[in-house]
């Protein structure tokens, strides 16, 4: 449990204005985010809870399906870029002087850094059973303009894993095995239901990758919506005039805008040739390693999370992201009594907010709608004199008197 008064972030008395996202406006009037530049964002204390919830959810299914979390660094040397010959290549790359004429990248990504780790633990077939690690890390992009707040940062939190094979076959095996994960991920976030599985460019690694596009009304992605199978298929990798659908061959769709939540890629040999990354088969012939590279966007997710879960007034967090389950409103000298309530809620995997600050029942009400918080309790003279305290769920908007066990 935590008590309002300790935290010193406040809530703003109406909606700031100046995004296109209405969440934004919701996230910054309930102190969750401040923005330190366009693209770089602050999170504060019950802002981090929702951040960390999320990376929660996503490391739990990650180290379900046998990954490894590392943590690699943010800086790398130019050297190591242009060994894949992506320094000038990335047109967003942070580029770093420093000290003694040197230069440095501030990561994008990290196939630069995670295949010659690898590469130092990787001998024999045996090696390559089961090999992938991930890491949940800050990212930089050197963008010109940065204008959808969570949903483009120039500095945001990524989940990046890497995956290393004996052969194509065996990609493709653990690739459908992170498909289902990343399923349960955005099952798990509540965002199941309006997330496609999108076919688009595959760079110069391969033809396709596969993104994971949501559908809340906002984003910088177009999906084409097959109307017959529902393969939904990213504006860059279809002719918009003539519309055939790559898994049915059908013209018709639905267009919408979408929010990229993820991406899944089959880097083949791409990185393993440029780092000399080769292992040795059972007759001790070398051959070359198989990558696959998968992200999450998890402070993009915020933001996206925070547009589904919220109405004309005010955000309406799931259980599972909320900073705190319940919002607890003390009323007069009843502190104790809260405390001891909400020991008891705990002990039953709720997280309870106290707003045990010295005023008006109207403001403290008020703070409780705009941090989202999906359960609200009232605990006060008059609750105790009916019985109980009040709960009112802000979801299915009743209010039911609830015996003291505590
Ligand atoms: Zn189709």
């Amino acid at each position: 449990m935590k008590l309002i008064s300790q935290i010193p972030f406040k809530t703003l008395k109406s909606t700031p204005s100046g995004s296109d996202n209405r969440s934004t406006g919701y996230l910054l009037q309930a102190g969750f985010i401040r923005q330190e530049l366009a693209g770089a964002y602050i999170f504060t204390t019950l802002g981090l809870r929702v951040l960390r919830n999320i990376e929660t959810i996503v490391r739990e299914e990650m180290n379900r399906i046998g990954s490894n979390e590392i943590l690699m660094t943010a800086l790398w040397s130019k050297e190591h870029w242009l060994q894949a010959w992506r320094w000038d290549e990335i047109d967003v790359l942070f580029k770093l002087p420093a000290a003694e004429g040197r230069e440095y990248a501030l990561n994008p990504t990290h196939e630069e850094i995670v295949t010659p780790l690898i590469g130092e633990f990787i001998r024999s077939y045996k090696d390559l059973e089961n090999c992938s690690v991930y890491q949940l890390q800050w990212k930089f992009r050197n963008e010109k303009r940065a204008k959808s707040w969570l949903l483009r940062g120039r500095e945001f939190l990524m989940k990046d894993m890497y995956s290393f094979h004996r052969s194509a076959e065996e990609l493709d095996t653990y690739f459908d095995v992170v498909h289902a994960a990343y399923d349960r991920v955005y099952e798990r976030l509540g965002l199941k239901d309006t997330t496609y599985y999108t076919f688009a460019s595959g760079g110069d690694f391969t033809k396709y990758s596969y993104e994971f596009q949501t559908d809340v009304g906002i984003g910088e992605d177009m999906a084409y919506i097959c109307t017959h199978c529902g393969q939904s298929h990213n504006e860059e990798i279809i002719d918009s005039k003539d519309f055939t659908c790559l898994e049915c061959g059908k013209k018709e769709c639905d267009v919408k805008k979408v929010s990229e939540v993820g991406n899944i890629f089959k880097l083949g040999t791409r990185f393993s040739d440029a780092f000399w990354l080769k292992y040795q088969d059972k007759e001790g012939k070398e051959n070359p390693v198989y990558m696959g590279c998968y992200g999450i966007g998890i402070s993009r997710l915020m933001g996206v999370i925070a547009e589904k879960f919220c109405d004309d007034k005010w955000l309406i967090w799931p259980e599972t992201i909320a900073p705190y389950t319940h919002y607890m409103i003390v009323m007069g000298d009843n502190l104790e009594r809260a405390r001891a309530l909400a020991e008891y809620l705990e002990k039953d995997g709720a997280q309870v907010l106290i707003d045990d600050r010295d005023t008006g029942f109207g403001s403290k009400a008020g703070d409780a709608d705009i941090l989202g918080i999906p359960y609200r309790i009232v605990v006060s003279d008059k609750t105790i004199a009916a019985g109980g305290y009040e709960l009112k769920s802000r979801l299915m908007n009743d209010v039911e008197i609830i015996e003291i066990h505590a």
